[in-house]
């Protein structure tokens, strides 16, 4: 195992060097071949019938899912023991990937997979993992994931849905109704959190969708992913055998708030895959459409939005298998500590909550840019239904909302930052004031100039703009801090952005490593054209921080700080976009 990965946050307090990372060109030939049967099951099944998934033919979804089943798609992630193939969570991120592109399909699979089938996974006991998880592998049945609540969206433990002991004691009488439920119209297998008696925390049930008591609402009628099923469900005193407790009493908020860290973390995957999939239809149009005698890839400003997308893309991807790998690594400690395969697996996903929360954010809003550039790049024929061009652009949009919407996850990473530091689980409040201490006498600029020293340099600089902005945030407005949402807003997105720069930067050193520096010229373009824009961003990020609680002379100091440790050599991002977008073109596909 890999001694040297990094835990969760920890990222902004230490380096990491290139050796120790994960990046996507290491992938072995299993997980390969596993990306190649997502593909062609993607390719057999079910682009060519889009339209007949999103218009929610009867039965339509059930078969296709049952097929994926057929060929172990569905039991990547569930062990061995129970009929699955137990992989890594770096593999099934790759299968998330690869069917992450089957627009309605990819919601109705990672429900499935993720949020569906993991609470049993990771929280049941053996009888409960015996008696499901065998059928949610081969996809006899179908697993639906139910919290929400008409009056219980981001504030998820206000749910008013009840659960009473029957007076035998081998019953739960559950009543009240599940709202926005995917999977909903089909699922047999639902995981539900309901409060027992009056009790301040939800608990989870294991629900047989069959029984007496439960009705479905019809079908939402939604902008996007409308192949997807999302129905209300209504449970009227439905008796759930006590034995389908899952976990303890009043251990379901954690377990709802665990599965969304790994259902965040497994959006980062789907979301590349439809990046890469947008961007290879953007390249075909942009070479076959000739407007003014030439194909309009050929003009700047399309090579502008090609090569943008191909940036924001290849940094997710770095950002997203890197932290996958310390998952991993993480879960193996814990099983070699002798915790069992779903306490280690859920131990490791929660303490990369932080890293979970970014990829979410990050992935979802470089999806957004794809797709919204990708209709720009069709034209009128982007806005019409002819090409996937236009599901694309309405079917992402969910991406921000669910899973936690963006607001609650930019603030959840700040938050959980400051939770780390003041628990001194990292060292924050001690690096940020050296930084502090620093900032009086700070020397010229200088730019190393050896390629990645160079890089290293901005990084580390990176970190300490952040740092500082934390420290003297937290210093000035102590616990009030998490109540300024715009400023915890401001960090997470600096955060995020430093996340993405220093995920790249170490995988195009380490590509560097193994194939020779003149094999990754393209890449170091895409390297320089980011860090240059993340020192912007997070420059901007830090201002707008910083100008809504500092005053005075110290107000001056920091600022002067926050555009030193922000300042980048200049790099002529116009050449370096148009070779990037070259490259795609020649190859008329996303192959970066
Ligand atoms: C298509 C679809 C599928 C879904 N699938 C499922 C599923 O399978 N299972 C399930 O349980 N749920 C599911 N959901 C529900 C989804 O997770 C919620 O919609 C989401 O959590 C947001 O809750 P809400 O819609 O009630 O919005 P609200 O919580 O009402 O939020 C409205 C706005 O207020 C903001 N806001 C709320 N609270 C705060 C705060 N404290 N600070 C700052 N801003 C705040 C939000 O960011 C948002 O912009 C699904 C939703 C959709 C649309």
């Amino acid at each position: 195992m890999d001694n040297h990965f990094l835990r969760g946050g920890e990222f902004l307090v230490h380096d990491s060097e290139p050796k120790d990372i994960f990046i996507p060109e290491e992938f072995d030939e299993e997980q390969r071949m596993i990306a190649e049967t997502c593909q062609d099951f993607l390719d057999t099944e079910i682009l060519h019938n889009l339209d007949r998934i999103d218009n929610l033919e009867e039965g339509l979804m059930q078969e296709l899912l049952s097929k994926a089943g057929e060929l172990g798609l569905l039991g990547i992630s569930i062990p061995e023991e129970y009929e699955g193939f137990g992989q890594s969570f770096t593999t099934a991120m790759l299968a998330n990937e690869k069917i992450g592109s089957g627009f309605s399909f990819s919601v109705a699979y990672s429900a499935h997979v993720g949020i569906g089938s993991c609470p049993i996974a990771y929280y049941g006991n053996e009888e409960q993992k015996r008696k499901y998880l065998p059928k949610l592998a081969t996809g006899e049945w179908i697993a639906a994931y139910c919290l929400t609540e008409p009056n219980a969206g981001s504030d998820a433990n206000a749910g008013k849905m009840n659960a009473v002991l029957s007076e035998d004691g081998k019953h739960y009488i559950l009543n009240g109704q599940k709202m926005w439920i995917t999977n909903g119209g089909f699922a047999n297998v639902l995981t539900v959190f309901a409060k027992i008696d009056n009790d301040r925390v939800m608990s989870a049930f294991i629900i047989d969708s069959d029984i007496p008591g439960i009705t479905f609402g019809p079908e939402e009628k939604k902008m996007g992913i409308k192949g997807s099923s999302t129905k209300m469900i209504f449970f009227n005193d439905v008796k759930v055998p006590v034995e389908n407790l899952l976990g303890k009493r009043g251990e379901g908020f954690r377990i709802a708030l665990n599965i969304l860290h790994m259902g965040r973390m497994k959006l980062g995957g789907i979301v590349l895959g439809v990046e890469k999939y947008t961007i290879t239809q953007s390249v075909n149009y942009a070479n076959e459409r000739k407007q003014f005698g030439t194909s309009i890839a050929n003009f700047g400003a399309i090579k502008y939005k090609l090569s943008e997308q191909v940036i924001r893309t290849f940094t997710n991807e770095s950002a997203v298998y890197r932290t996958c790998k310390y998952m991993d690594d993480q879960k193996a400690g814990f099983l070699a500590q002798g915790e069992d395969n779903g306490k280690a697996e859920i131990l490791s996903i929660a303490s990369y909550a932080i890293e979970s929360a970014m990829l979410k954010v990050y992935g979802s809003e470089v999806l957004d840019y794809v797709v919204d550039e990708s209709v720009q790049i069709y034209g009128g024929m982007g806005y019409t239904t002819e090409f996937n061009i236009e599901r694309g652009y309405r079917d992402s949009r969910i991406n921000r909302i669910f899973e936690g919407t963006n607001e609650i996850n930019r603030l959840l990473i700040t938050d959980a930052i400051l939770k780390k530091a003041m628990k001194k689980e990292i060292d924050i409040f001690n690096k940020a004031e050296e930084v502090l201490n620093e900032i009086d006498n700070l020397p010229e600029i200088s730019i190393p100039s050896d390629y990645y020293v160079e890089k290293l340099h901005y990084i580390r600089n990176f970190k300490k703009a952040v740092l500082m902005i934390i420290g003297v945030a937290y210093r000035i407005l102590k616990n009030n801090l998490v109540r300024e949402q715009e400023i915890m807003m401001c960090i997470s997105d600096m955060l995020m952005q430093l996340y993405a720069a220093e995920s790249t930067m170490l995988r195009v050193q380490k590509l560097g490593n193994k194939n020779g520096a003149d094999q990754v010229a393209i890449y170091k373009d895409i390297l320089d054209v980011f860090v240059y824009d993340a020192a912007y961003r997070i420059r901007k990020h830090g201002m707008d921080a910083l100008n809504s609680f500092v005053e005075g002379d110290e107000h001056c100091k920091i600022l002067n700080a926050v555009n030193y440790y922000t300042t980048v050599a200049p790099v002529n991002v116009k050449l370096a976009r148009r070779r990037i977008a070259d490259k795609l073109i020649e190859d008329n596909k996303y192959n970066f």
